[in-house]
């Protein structure tokens, strides 16, 4: 019954294979021998079936584990070096239909404050983003055919892309709504955006139900077989995620990376980006009433394990974690994260009275953005601005190829440096500029090509003098 080909929800992520993943990873948890043997694969650089990569995370040998932890650091060094992207959330509404007992947008929440940007709202909130510097954005909705249809959606998008303030632009909206149509899917597809993010939440459907018991999002294989249909629809950048805590941690990485193969057998592209959200406090949802929560150590373990199981895959994280948290899974294989978020609707222009309070959950990392790149770069990463793959066609399977080639690296570099430059001049604060103008010298070396170091210079020089927006 397990086909990672078939169409299928039920199919693709098929329980029993589930099952007996779990099943095979607890029975060989102490056999060094296997393990060893899936090291050795993983150490190839191409990725782990989930029945192999359901081992690793079961593994408790501790000499194995420091392996699997050294092992996810050095494949994150290969592919991604030592840049990382930054992004922010835009919440445009939280007017929602559905029933989710996790989020406090659900339709039975009468007292949060229920907010819908306007379009000088969505205005005003990207020039207040632009303004801290980001080029990246993740637009987000709740699900609400009468408040968010998709005109709605499509208009905003176009507002964002339209706003050039000074130096400013937002060069990628990704989006996060609701699982949709082929049709609306081409859509979005046509606004140019970048990622269609959607998380699964849980891949274990008895739960899934139970846990939307109302609304259209009630439906789990609609929900499950919405990448099929966005990629359908011609979106081939699709970004996966579950929400840890609501289900066990082990079925969930397992489904994760079945969704991530089945992916790659239809479409032959596997996931772009995936997220590890971890269910949090916000207004009425208590995270403690959810039995399945993770410490750090898992959690850490869990990002390890995915970065081997899809080296080519991004990995985010969001201002859900703590600065302490972030800075050790940074080393294990994230690649892309958020700074300065606001999870309310409007929260970017002015801070919410306490009456008309509408996050979605509450920030743990509440750090400006500026504090964040500071942080960054104090311990050697580079901070990226970076938008340049899409809006240069390398997307899909001709993303996948550069990547598996290790070419994209000759792009990301140089890209890194030249909008982390921009941010520099734009927006820095003088000790954060310091900082990064040295950083940026110290990288300029590790450049490989001689050519692409003289443009990089040349680029660097011309974004001293004013001129913005270069790109490999
Ligand atoms: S998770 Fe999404 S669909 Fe569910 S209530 Fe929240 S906004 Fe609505
Ligand atoms: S060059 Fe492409 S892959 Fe690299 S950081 Fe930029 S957008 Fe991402």
């Amino acid at each position: 019954m397990y086909d990672p080909k078939s169409l299928k929800a039920e199919e693709f992520i098929e329980h029993e294979e589930i099952l007996d993943t779990l099943a095979y990873a607890e029975k060989n948890k102490h056999n060094a021998e296997l393990i060893d043997s899936i090291l050795e694969k993983a150490r190839l650089r191409k990725g782990l079936s989930h029945r192999d990569a359901a081992v690793l995370l079961d593994c408790d040998i501790e000499e194995k584990n420091n392996e699997i932890y050294a092992l996810a650091e050095q494949i994150k060094k290969d592919f991604y070096g030592n840049r990382i992207v930054l992004f922010a959330p835009l919440y445009l509404s939280n007017y929602c239909v559905n029933g989710c007992l996790y989020c406090p947008y659900h339709h039975t929440n009468k007292h949060i404050a229920r907010k819908k940007l306007t379009q000088e709202e969505v205005k005003r909130e990207v020039i207040a983003l632009q303004d801290m510097g980001h080029k990246r954005l993740a637009i987000e909705a709740g699900e609400d055919p009468v408040n968010n249809p998709i005109e709605y959606i499509l208009e905003c998008i176009d507002t964002i892309y339209s706003i050039k303030h000074k130096n400013g632009a937002i060069r990628r909206v990704n989006v996060n709504i609701a699982a949709t149509t082929v049709e609306n899917y081409r859509k979005l597809k046509d606004a140019g955006i970048g990622t269609y993010i959607l998380f699964q939440e849980t891949y274990h459907k008895e739960s899934y139900e139970r846990l939307h018991p109302t609304g259209p999002k009630h439906n789990y294989a609609y929900h499950t077989e919405a990448m099929d249909r966005a990629m359908e629809g011609g979106i081939d950048d699709v970004g996966l995620g579950v929400l840890f805590g609501l289900e066990l941690y082990r079925y969930e990485f397992a489904g994760l990376l079945m969704h991530a193969e089945h992916l790659e057998a239809v479409h032959g592209v596997g996931p772009h980006t995936i997220s590890v959200p971890r269910i949090r406090h916000a207004d009425d949802i208590d995270p403690d009433a959810f039995d399945n929560g993770i410490d750090d150590d898992t959690f850490a373990k869990l990002v390890a394990c995915i970065r081997i199981a899809v080296p080519y895959t991004g990995m985010i994280v969001s201002t859900r974690e703590s600065q302490k948290c972030r800075e050790r899974v940074l080393h294990l294989g994230i690649s892309q994260i958020s700074g300065g978020s606001r999870t309310s609707v409007g929260g970017y222009v002015q801070p919410e009275p306490e009456e008309e309070k509408s996050e979605q959950f509450d920030v743990i990392d509440s750090r400006t953005l500026d504090q964040v790149v500071n942080w960054l770069m104090r311990m050697d990463y580079i901070p990226s601005f970076c938008t340049a793959c899409y809006r240069e066609g390398r997307t899909g399977d001709r993303f996948m190829s550069l990547c598996k080639s290790g070419q994209i690296q000759n792009c990301c570099h140089p890209n890194a440096l030249m909008t982390l430059k921009e941010y520099l001049i734009d927006y820095a604060s003088e000790d954060t500029r310091q900082v990064g103008l040295k950083l940026i010298e110290r990288e300029i070396d590790n450049v490989k090509s001689d050519k692409v170091k003289e443009i990089l210079r040349a680029n660097l020089i011309n974004i001293e003098n004013g001129k913005r927006d270069f790109r490999f």
